[in-house]
């Protein structure tokens, strides 16, 4: 019933968003982060994901990513993934605004991506605009491997992960793309996050605010559930596919409406 709902919601909207957070990966084997409990070595991430452990320990804190870097090599898209690409190609989606840092959404073939916290293929320099995306230049199997801290090869400095730790400001350019495709969207389907790290967390309400509808699928309560019109208590991939069914559902029974949107 929720999902056909959903569904009906999706199917009649004329500029829906998506939000992601860290839940939808979870099925692919990427932890989350709140979730985890003891994710490597017993380090809370807010120990190693933040500037101040960098600076104390850069070494420690590229071993995680290290770490890290390798498990998200391995996952592939699940079905929340790749329903949500799928959505877009039916012309339902127009944005995936994601705050993960895993090219799930990529690789599942979402097109229209926002990537509000970087991407943990990507390293920059610490002191010159040095960038490189270790999975496009084909080099993530010899950095995984080199045990030397990793200097940029323009200026010689420290290179780090290009995520955004916390404590750290979003990325100017994402963050304005988001609240303009917010400010203009009708409906967004929030998937898998805690809803509690601002500012990403008030891509809905801003929705909200301008009379848009907001539907959650999260198998827990989070801070987006008060302003839900639907709340879907399941896993993102068992939620993503009875919306995708609810879609179908409707269009098929409105076939001519289909057409009209395409
Ligand atoms: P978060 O704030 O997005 O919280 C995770 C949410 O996922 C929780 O509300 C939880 O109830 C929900 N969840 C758990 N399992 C789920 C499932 N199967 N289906 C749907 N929802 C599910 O994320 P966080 O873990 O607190 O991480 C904070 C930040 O750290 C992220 O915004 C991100 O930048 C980074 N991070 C990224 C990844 C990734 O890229 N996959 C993973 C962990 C952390
Ligand atoms: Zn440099």
């Amino acid at each position: 019933m929720l999902c056909e709902e959903a569904g009906r919601i999706l199917a009649k909207a004329k500029f829906a968003i998506a939000f992601t957070g860290a839940g939808i990966s979870a099925e692919s084997g990427v932890p989350t982060f709140r979730d985890a409990n003891g994710l490597w070595r017993n380090y809370k991430p807010e120990e190693l994901a933040t500037p101040e452990a960098f600076r104390r320990n850069p070494k420690l804190v590229w071993e995680f990513y290290k770490w890290r870097m390798r498990l998200i090599a391995k996952a592939r898209p699940n079905r929340a993934h790749l329903a949500l690409a799928r959505l877009e190609k039916m012309g339902i989606i127009k944005a995936v605004i994601t705050q993960n840092v895993d090219d799930l959404h990529r690789e599942a073939g979402t097109e229209n991506l926002i990537e509000l916290h970087g991407n943990i293929f990507r390293v920059r320099c610490t002191s010159c605009a040095y960038r490189e995306n270790l999975k496009e230049s084909g080099r993530l199997e010899e950095f995984l491997t080199s045990e030397d801290l990793p200097r940029c090869p323009r200026c010689g400095s420290l290179l780090r992960p290009d995520v955004v730790w916390f404590g750290e400001p979003l990325p100017q350019d994402a963050l304005e793309r988001a609240f303009e495709l917010a400010s203009k969207a009708d409906v967004v389907l929030v998937i898998g996050t805690s809803g509690v790290v601002y500012p990403a967390a008030y891509i809905p309400y801003v929705v909200k605010e301008h009379g848009g509808r907001v539907i959650e699928i999260n198998p827990k309560r989070s801070g987006i559930t008060p302003i839900a019109d639907v709340f879907i208590p399941k896993p993102a991939g068992e939620g993503m596919e009875g919306i995708l069914r609810g879609v179908e559902a409707f269009l098929g029974g409105k076939g001519s409406d289909h057409q009209r949107r395409k």
